[in-house]
């Protein structure tokens, strides 16, 4: 892994600016990318003359695609190639089912205690790699390296509490259900299970996925995003470094010929997705549609509700919410409601905004890294102008901002609209960017009218230090993470993470609640004598 890893790097840094290779290397000489030494050599890329080309992973083995399709990995800081994603081809995509059908019949007998010792070593690893993972994260998505940390981190934490899985297979009984009748239940898992994850949480949201379906006896087949591959696949090495069997878990690349592989495969009897609106609600059609379980988090539009009397420290908390990992998070804040003269906090969330630092994610006392691409780049730079058409004041302009030494980045700065009608683009978009829009309300009966009329339920805060308006709030607010100031009111895993409305398509959740959408249940009646 060592070589193979480095040598990614190495044509990073060799095709970024000066500026970028230095702040590469000085995380070298600061020790954090001490590459993973747990395999005698990097596996899951392969040398090409354009750039290394990820791997797919099936059956244990990190396998070169023969695919003559290759998607560009590039550094959003720089807009310099990196790497390339192969598309899978069908025969590859094939092989990674069978080989997490074939695996399936031995790893669901392996006893739980086994697999969730599996998960104690892995847990382990991860932490202990960490900074490896991190670096190649920040590099391929463009988040700061402390953001990339938490992304891990949060990850991580799923882990951990797969490692005390057990309660929750747990079936249930009843005895006497007549005289020498007893029934019992037993959770049994399914089989192969399917993982679609987007860009922007490349560590976070594949742990959401396989390692909470593995412990519970389930096989895997995960498709990481195209955008940013290599967090997946570091995390797919030390899986295997902590000891799970060959075909337990597999990984496939590629774009929608891949995704519609994995919603048609017969074998695949779930499918948990992570992304946009468009993208899920297609996949759970499709999915759904081919009798499979399907559990999809989309998109979002976060509202802050913000009152007259909201504690010391709401528009530092909110502007960090709203412009922290440049907008790229699904639980942002991207818009706020002043209800009545909360209004006046305006001039001091701008004033917290102007206090962010635009950058490369590997630069010290940088807040806010590049957006993932280009075209992202242009969209969001589009919406703030036909919002300022449509009527907003640009109270603050993000675009345009520049960053030396990465003069090719995909760079857009705090921008903070106001005036803003239910209407308005800026609004009516997800826009996925550091981009707060300003909304008013006279009560806040209107402000919660305003949130739950909003297509969108995935997280929103409310910062008051009124009881009684918290309470209204959380009792009438139809959104999956309610938080009452707290800006981003993510759960511990062993919650789960929901979401309401266009949020989030099947019923079932991600995390703790999972575990059901991952089991049948077998139900016995034993009749004791007659
Ligand atoms: P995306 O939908 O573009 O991509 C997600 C996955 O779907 C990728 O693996 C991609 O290959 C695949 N895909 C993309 N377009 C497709 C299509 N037309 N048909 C089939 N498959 C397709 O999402 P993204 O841009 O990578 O991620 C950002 C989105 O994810 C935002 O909308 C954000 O709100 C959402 N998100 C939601 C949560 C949550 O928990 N609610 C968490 C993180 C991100």
């Amino acid at each position: 892994m060592t070589q193979i890893l480095s040598s990614t790097f190495r044509r990073a840094v060799s095709s970024s600016s000066r500026r970028h290779a230095t702040a590469i290397q000085r995380n070298i000489k600061h020790g954090n990318l001490r590459f993973i030494t747990i395999l005698p050599e990097s596996p899951w890329l392969t040398s090409s003359s354009d750039a290394p080309v990820y791997s797919n992973l099936i059956g244990g083995q990190f396998v070169a695609s023969t695919s003559s399709k290759l998607i560009d990995v590039t550094d959003p800081a720089t807009n310099n190639l990196i790497a390339q994603v192969p598309q899978a081809t069908l025969s590859e995509l094939e092989s990674a089912v069978s080989s997490a059908q074939t695996a399936f019949e031995s790893w669901r007998n392996v006893p739980i205690q086994q697999r969730q010792r599996f998960m104690l070593r892995y847990q382990d690893l991860i932490r202990k790699y960490t900074d490896d993972i991190a670096n190649l994260i920040t590099l391929e998505q463009g988040k700061t390296l402390t953001d990339a940390k938490g992304d891990i981190f949060r990850g991580l934490e799923v882990v951990e509490s797969a490692c005390f899985l057990g309660p929750s297979l747990m079936g249930e009984t009843l005895g006497n259900l007549s005289d020498g009748l007893d029934c019992v239940s037993y959770r049994q898992p399914l089989g192969v299970c399917a993982g679609i994850a987007p860009f922007n949480f490349p560590a976070m949201i594949p742990l959401w996925m396989f390692p909470v379906a593995c412990t519970a006896g389930n096989t895997f087949v995960m498709k990481p995003s195209e955008k940013t591959p290599g967090a997946c696949m570091m995390l797919a090495q030390l899986a295997h470094e902590a000891g799970l069997p060959d075909g337990v878990l597999n990984v496939v690349h590629g774009g929608k010929e891949t995704v519609d592989f994995i919603c048609d495969a017969p074998d695949i009897r779930t499918i948990s997705f992570v992304g946009s609106n468009v993208a899920g609600e297609y996949i759970h059609a499709r999915g759904t549609g081919n009798d499979k379980r399907v559990q999809a988090n989309l998109g979002a539009k976060n509202h802050a509700v913000i009152l007259a009397d909201a504690p010391e420290g709401a528009a530092k908390a909110l502007a960090g919410a709203a412009f922290g990992a440049a907008g790229q998070r699904c639980m942002a804040l991207s818009a706020v409601v002043f209800v009545g003269e909360a209004r006046n906090m305006l001039p001091e969330i701008i004033a917290e905004a102007q206090k962010y630092k635009v950058g490369c994610g590997f630069d010290e006392g940088v807040d806010v890294g590049p957006l993932i691409s280009k075209e992202s780049q242009e969209r969001v730079e589009s919406i703030i102008a036909q919002s300022i058409d449509q009527g907003a004041v640009l109270e603050l302009d993000g675009r345009g901002v520049a960053v030396s030494g990465y003069e090719s980045g995909n760079f857009v700065g705090p921008t903070v609209l106001s005036n803003i009608d239910r209407k308005n683009i800026a609004y009516t978009e997800e826009i996925f960017g550091p981009v707060l829009v300003c909304l008013e309300a006279d009560t806040l009966d209107e402000a919660i009218e305003l949130v739950n009329a909003n297509p969108y339920g995935n997280g929103t805060g409310i910062f008051t230090q009124s009881g009684a308006c918290a309470r209204k709030f959380v009792h009438e607010i139809d959104v999956g993470q309610v938080g009452v100031n707290v800006p981003i009111p993510v759960p511990l895993p062993f919650f789960s993470f929901t979401g309401s409305r266009g949020s989030i398509r099947g019923d079932v959740h991600f995390c703790e609640s999972a575990v059901l959408f991952l089991l049948v249940h077998l139900f016995l009646i034993f009749r004791c004598h007659f």
